[in-house]
């Protein structure tokens, strides 16, 4: 069941506030995180298992269903992030590619 590449989707709320400026900039970041089913595999910070996944979702949302958890009902739709949504679905492609691409190499490193 857990291969050595499945991932869960997350969406990361990276909005900032610029100095100069009053109004926040939203944006939403889409990544994919290595799910490793070993808790004593998991580097916590790289990989999720079921026992950090609950300090993921503090800032990550999951929009996949974890391995161990997939019978969640609590996938509630982020209220209030419907005005990301367009910046969201523009910048997922780059930011999934990136974040592909970097926690590969992070998770081939860490062996
Ligand atoms: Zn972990």
């Amino acid at each position: 069941m857990f291969g050595n590449t499945m991932t869960v989707g997350a969406l990361l709320d990276s909005s900032y506030q610029p100095n100069e400026s009053a109004e926040w900039i939203h944006r939403i970041e889409n990544v994919r995180i290595p799910v490793v089913g070993n808790p004593r595999k998991c580097a916590h910070d790289t990989t999720v298992c079921r026992d950090c996944a609950d300090s993921w979702a503090i800032d990550y949302r999951f929009t996949d269903p974890l391995p161990w958890n997939d019978t969640t009902a609590d996938a509630a739709p982020a209220r209030g992030r419907d005005v990301a949504g367009g910046v969201l679905r523009a910048t997922a492609w780059c930011a999934a590619a990136f974040a592909a691409i970097y926690l590969t190499g992070r998770t081939r490193a860490a062996r």
